[in-house]
């Protein structure tokens, strides 16, 4: 287990954004908490320190919660590639799919358990009797029994999930089950992820959010953008330099110039080129082949200058992820068998990640570049790629799957494709509204809306605060 150091974020930064009547509830809500939790710790544990929607919340959630006076830390597990293909495959089957098919065995289920207890040796002291613990998603779920146990109060938080139950959730709950149950309470995206065998005065739905602040989300001008992207090597603007942006520490970062992070015999994309965007890890429930087969399938719909970008984390970088070296060979070979005219506006781009901030910024840049952003996942929790470029006033069109259907509102603040699989329809819907300027400025600005609304920090951090407040009134 590695501790990751995390710095102290002031809340008074929200009055930039929020109304001053969410900014007082905020404040109070941190009162109530340091009070509540004063002596106690409250742990986050989870796989990956960067990569993917919960390292991405973790990061900037937990430094408001030190800056709030709350005396939050992080820890995250270390497992070798059998461990992590074991959770992959449960990561799929509580998203309702087969994953890479094979059985979870007994063998899978020692297995687990010994990673798990080497993770605990050597740091179980650390958590001290009446500690909360915040244990994220199937990957920790072991861990809960033997924390108890160390007398902490213990809360699994699930961000995967399906609304319908199949055989592959009900292989995957049947394995998590008896880990999950001994918790004190429990956490989901959404309620129609909750199990039904869970005490439901126990559960909280929580929804992710984003932080405005942090260098995914911060505002750039169009030209800062072009320049940093210029930079990576992702697009062609002339620019010498970018104008730098902030890290999580407070300090300044420039984009490194990069050459070869895209996937390409051309070189970057044309400046003044239309730019169709999906960002995701290399997942295949995140379809990144769907929405290159859509494109190229009805790439005489969209206007000549029509380009699409697929971007994904480089896949050595991402250490709890062992399908995405596997899907992006898919992508890339489906991409080379493209007919010529269709393959050279599709391009496919890996993101360093061994500079975190730098990516963060790159994918800043990249939401805010792009004329229309895609998720055209087949399931999906939540979909913080599609909460990022809605708060940056983009269109966005997205599968109505998951937690998405509660992020867009159809025609209002996006467009939901209805059946993920329907590749052309998305060509069709794509193609429609990278013609149509008027309805991506309006759509863009009800996404904004609807983010500011529902999915920032404030309100996720008040929500943090009513599960500790019922969770201690039970447990003590
Ligand atoms: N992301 C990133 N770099 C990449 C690909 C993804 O920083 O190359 C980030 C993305 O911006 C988002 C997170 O990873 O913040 C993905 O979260 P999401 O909830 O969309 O999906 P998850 O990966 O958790 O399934």
């Amino acid at each position: 287990m590695r501790e990751v150091e995390i710095g102290a974020l002031p809340l008074r930064r929200f009055a930039e954004v929020l109304p001053s009547e969410r900014v007082l509830a905020l404040e109070a809500a941190a009162d109530a908490a340091r009070r509540l939790l004063a002596g106690r710790i409250v742990w986050n544990v989870n796989s990956t320190a960067h990569g993917g929607g919960v390292a991405e919340i973790l990061q900037t959630l937990l430094a408001y919660g030190r800056g709030a006076g709350v005396d939050t830390r992080w820890a995250v597990l270390a497992g070798d590639g059998s461990f992590f293909a074991t959770t992959k495959r449960l990561h799929h089957l509580l998203h309702g799919a087969p994953g890479d098919g094979a059985a979870l065995t007994e063998a899978d289920h020692a297995h687990y358990e010994r990673v798990l207890a080497n993770n605990l040796d050597g740091w179980v002291d650390r958590v001290s009797p009446g500690d909360v613990v915040l244990l994220h998603d199937p990957q920790t779920a072991g861990m809960v029994e033997a924390l108890r146990g160390r007398g902490a109060r213990v809360v699994w938080r699930c961000h995967i999930g399906t609304d319908r139950t199949n055989a592959h959730t009900d292989r995957g709950w049947s394995f998590l089950r008896p880990y999950v149950e001994g918790a004190d309470a429990w956490v989901f995206s959404r309620a129609a992820y909750v199990p039904p065998w869970l005490p439901a005065e126990r559960v909280h739905v929580i929804a992710p959010s984003l932080d405005p602040f942090s260098a995914k989300n911060a505002p750039i001008t169009p030209g800062d953008a072009r320049a940093a992207l210029d930079l990576a090597g992702i697009v062609a603007d002339g620019a010498s330099e970018g104008l730098g942006y902030t890290r999580r520490d407070g300090t300044r970062g420039a984009v490194r110039p990069h050459s070869d992070l895209l996937l390409d015999e051309h070189g970057p994309l044309p400046s003044d080129a239309s730019v169709v965007l999906q960002v995701s890890r290399w997942d295949r429930l995140k379809d990144m082949a769907g929405v290159l087969t859509g494109f190229a399938g009805t790439i005489d719909l969209f206007p000549d200058d029509a380009h699409l970008l697929l971007v994904g984390p480089d896949t050595a970088g991402v250490s709890d992820d062992p399908e995405g070296a596997e899907v992006l060979a898919e992508c890339r070979e489906l991409r080379a068998a493209l007919p010529r005219a269709a393959r050279d506006r599709v391009h496919l781009c890996c993101l360093p990640m061994d500079d975190v901030d730098e990516n963060a910024h790159l994918v800043n840049a990249l939401q805010r570049h792009a004329d229309l952003v895609v998720q055209k996942s087949l399931v999906e929790g939540f979909g913080l790629t599609v909460t990022e470029p809605m708060w940056k006033g983009r269109a966005v069109l997205a599968s109505a799957v998951g937690g998405i259907v509660d992020q867009i509102e159809d025609d209002v603040s996006g467009v939901l494709l209805e059946d993920p699989t329907d590749v052309d329809r998305f060509g069709v819907l794509a193609a429609g509204l990278l013609a149509d300027d008027g309805r991506r400025d309006r759509l863009g600005a009800g996404a904004h809306a609807r983010v500011l609304d529902r999915f920032l920090g404030d309100r996720h951090l008040i929500d943090y605060g009513e599960l500790f407040a019922s969770l201690l009134a039970r447990t003590g």
